[in-house]
């Protein structure tokens, strides 16, 4: 694995606001809130790999996912995309330290959006709400080519039909609509637009989330076989650890908006260090019973990310928990492996 990462996030922080009603503002005096879906972020992405981002609904992984792919605006916190040509050149900063020109020219902002998008594409999670119903795959497949610059009508056809027949999407089905398509096909064209730019970086949204099990494989390995012919490097968003430790490289758990664990996926999904990650790791069926890890109940449901815990945000249901540190001290990150790290108390020397 290359050294130098292709994407670097720093002290990423995306909080959304809850606007109480005008009634509750009036009569028990509430101020404005904020949803702290991601809280502190430092992941590092690299060439080639497929990192797997896992956690339970709502700890805050699509929004970071979002942020990466450009769709929010962090409120805190930095990103860094290598440079588009190699080591050399110049690198994409977004967040707080990016150049004025690029947070606030618009033409500046738009040109750099174009390219950024030529690196960096998003498969959604939901294949029958992220294509657009009234266009046809033709259409759909055609909208970045175009931003790309391709406008001979020919040279268009062939690409699209090309860009099809790859994903496994006969060319006769061009002129069809995204309704004449099963979930696995939609799914397909969705990688095929992603494609269309000729991206180095994919976000896969919990690609097959939402399809049958038979097809999800079908899928996970049209992604696997694209990343080995074009050299992309992933971010897989999931909840299935099954799908995550057939995917990934390496693998970051994440709890409430912050990454509580991370390392190579063989080595956490065998030696889970941080008490969440081993509890999630025993809610996997195994159909070895020698290989059967003990169950672990968690207590209580995840608190609100509006109020979230204080300092180890797994605190509240930890059932390794040492008392007042917990709840007064931030636990910092702890080697505990060659690249395997986690954020607990109990792995401080
Ligand atoms: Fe549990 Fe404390 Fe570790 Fe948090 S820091 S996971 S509460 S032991």
């Amino acid at each position: 694995m290359s050294a130098q990462p292709l994407v670097e996030a720093r002290g990423i922080k995306m909080h959304f606001p809850v606007r109480p009603s005008l009634l509750a503002k009036l009569l028990a005096g509430r101020k404005d809130q904020w949803v702290k879906a991601v809280d502190g972020v430092d992941l590092h992405i690299y060439p080639g790999e497929t990192l797997g981002l896992v956690g339970e609904s709502g700890c805050g992984k699509t929004s970071l996912g979002r942020v990466l792919a450009r769709l929010y605006e962090p409120t805190a916190g930095t990103v860094v995309y290598a440079s588009h040509d190699g080591d050399s050149g110049e690198s994409v900063l977004l967040g707080e330290g990016a150049p004025p020109a690029q947070r606030s020219s618009r033409r500046a902002r738009r040109a750099e959006r174009v390219s950024f998008y030529q690196n960096t594409q998003l498969i959604f999670q939901n294949p029958y709400s992220s294509l657009n119903p009234r266009k046809t795959v033709r259409q759909i497949v055609s909208v970045p080519l175009r931003n790309k610059g391709l406008r001979d009508p020919l040279a268009l056809e062939a690409e699209v039909a090309r860009l099809l027949q790859r994903v496994g999407i006969p060319e006769r089905r061009m002129d069809a609509y995204p309704h004449q398509f099963s979930g696995g096909q939609r799914q397909r064209i969705g990688i095929a637009r992603a494609l269309a730019m000729q991206p180095r970086f994919i976000i896969c949204d919990e690609p097959v989330s939402a399809l049958d099990v038979s097809i999800q494989a079908q899928v996970i390995n049209l992604l696997a076989e694209l990343q080995e012919e074009f050299n992309l490097t992933y971010l897989f968003i999931a909840h299935d650890l099954s799908v995550v430790h057939y995917v990934s490289n390496r693998v970051a758990i994440m709890y409430l908006g912050k990454i509580a664990e991370e390392g190579p996926t063989d080595e956490v999904f065998r030696h889970p260090a941080h008490p969440y990650t081993q509890a999630l790791m025993a809610a996997v069926p195994v159909v070895d019973r020698e290989a059967r890890r003990e169950r672990i109940i968690l207590e209580g449901t995840v608190p609100s990310p509006v109020d979230p815990p204080s300092c180890c945000r797994f605190h509240t249901r930890c059932f390794t928990r040492l008392g007042k540190i917990c709840e007064e001290q931030e636990p910092s990150f702890v080697a505990v492996g060659e690249g395997h790290r986690a954020a607990c108390h109990l792995l401080s020397p």
